[in-house]
């Protein structure tokens, strides 16, 4: 049996939102999913796309994986989930905007750092294999106090995912006629402030 706690809120879910929009959840079922934007946001349960976005179910096709990395592309070897939710939206849904979305306090991004920096990665462990990925992104950190270069790296590793986003086969092609936009933005969980990424200016800049 379900803990209670999730059966009184599913219940509350059904009595007071399902039964308002039961034709809406019925159209949804009936006409499949048509979801507007991929987003790949971290584990972290204080980081929620779906409220910060304020979305209906059927409206965002969301990944999480933590410290919402976006791997290279390396068709069925390695992190093959995220890659294969990508290649989903976009191919199978015809998704044309994906939005990588980091945060302030990532527990993730703080692990990675420190492995990065101790040069301890343990071949054994999924979560080092997995934060291994911020290597490159580890590199272009302008050193300062460890505080100041984790913070960074929240930011950096946004922008190295929309890097590699870039160079997805199915991406690359539609990129090249604008068919498909990327975006990155950065939550600051404290202040509730949403900073997204300038990709000329190579800069987070305040919504
Ligand atoms: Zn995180």
């Amino acid at each position: 049996m379900l803990p209670k706690d999730l059966i009184d809120k599913y219940q509350d879910w059904k009595e007071n939102i399902f039964s308002k929009e039961k034709e809406y959840f019925e159209k949804l079922a009936k006409e499949g999913q048509s979801p507007k934007y991929i987003i790949i946001s971290c584990v972290d349960s204080r980081v929620d796309p779906n409220t910060i976005f304020r979305s209906k179910a059927g409206e965002m096709l969301v990944h999480r994986n933590i410290a919402n990395i976006v791997p290279p592309y390396n068709h069925l070897r390695e992190h093959s989930g995220t890659i294969a939710a990508i290649e989903f939206g976009v191919t199978a849904l015809n998704i044309k905007n994906i939005v990588i979305v980091g945060h302030s306090g990532c527990g993730g991004i703080k692990n990675g750092y420190q492995m990065c920096k101790d040069g301890a990665f343990d071949d054994n462990s999924s979560i080092s294999n997995w934060l291994s990925l911020i290597k490159p992104s580890y590199h272009k950190i302008k050193d300062a106090s460890d505080t100041e270069n984790i913070s960074q790296l929240e930011k950096i590793s946004i922008a190295s995912s929309l890097e590699n986003l870039r160079n997805y086969p199915f991406i690359k092609s539609s990129i090249n006629s604008e068919a498909i936009k990327l975006y990155g933005v950065w939550n600051d969980i404290g202040t509730g402030s949403l900073e997204s990424y300038n990709t000329e200016k190579k800069e987070f800049e305040k919504i």
